[in-house]
């Protein structure tokens, strides 16, 4: 199984014909948010996989030239909130970041997003009883608290994403929201789950 996961920040590399050359040997694509969906439609377009992606905290419609308004990318399945089965991979998706302003899209306060994962949790035991494993991979925007995450509000993570890892321990979490300015460390362990940041773009391989 091989995964492109991509987030926040548009690469050069991926928004060229090179993506063919460089990505034509992925199963899947899955976006952490934070990202024009011309260039994740240009993504499915180009590699024909299938593609997943989750809202970050600065999605807005994007208006395009010819008249259109992009309100979602087209070509992409929507993980928020929900488990899907791919390529005998599990997925599950929780978009948004931490609220720091009242009433913008995708942000939540920890309580609704504990919320959103006990919504999400009876599909997850579900799997279980189908499959023998909650979940391989968890898509999510914000990073958990205290891992990859920032001081400043806007970049806290969320506590429940480590309630999360410890329940349903899914060999991944994706996330993005922190970009990357230092040369610290953007995976970390955390019991069964390799966490990782993946701004602005990882393959991931097993
Ligand atoms: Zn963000």
């Amino acid at each position: 199984m091989k995964i492109l996961a991509v987030s926040d920040q548009v690469v050069e590399g991926i928004y060229s014909l090179q993506i063919r050359e460089r990505f034509g040997d992925v199963d899947l694509v899955v976006s952490c948010g934070d990202l024009p969906y011309s260039y994740l439609e240009y993504i499915v377009s180009m590699l024909d996989v299938p593609c997943f992606f989750v809202h970050g905290n600065h999605d807005q419609p994007e208006y395009m030239s010819n008249g259109n308004t992009l309100t979602r990318p087209g070509g992409w399945v929507n993980l928020d909130g929900r488990t899907v089965m791919c390529r005998g991979t599990l997925l599950a998706g929780l978009e948004g970041s931490i609220r720091y302003k009242p009433c913008a899209p995708y942000q939540y306060t920890e309580r609704g997003m504990a919320y959103k994962v006990w919504h999400l949790t009876p599909a997850l035991l579900l799997n279980r009883l189908l499959w023998g494993r909650h979940l391989d991979i968890l898509v999510t925007h914000s990073p958990p608290f205290g891992i990859h995450d920032g001081q400043d509000w806007p970049h806290r993570g969320f506590k429940v994403f480590l309630n999360l890892m410890a329940w349903f321990r899914p060999r991944y979490l994706l996330h993005g929201h922190k970009h990357i300015y230092g040369p610290e460390s953007w995976r970390t362990r955390y019991r069964h789950t390799e966490v990782i940041n993946v701004y602005p773009f990882q393959v991931i391989e097993w």
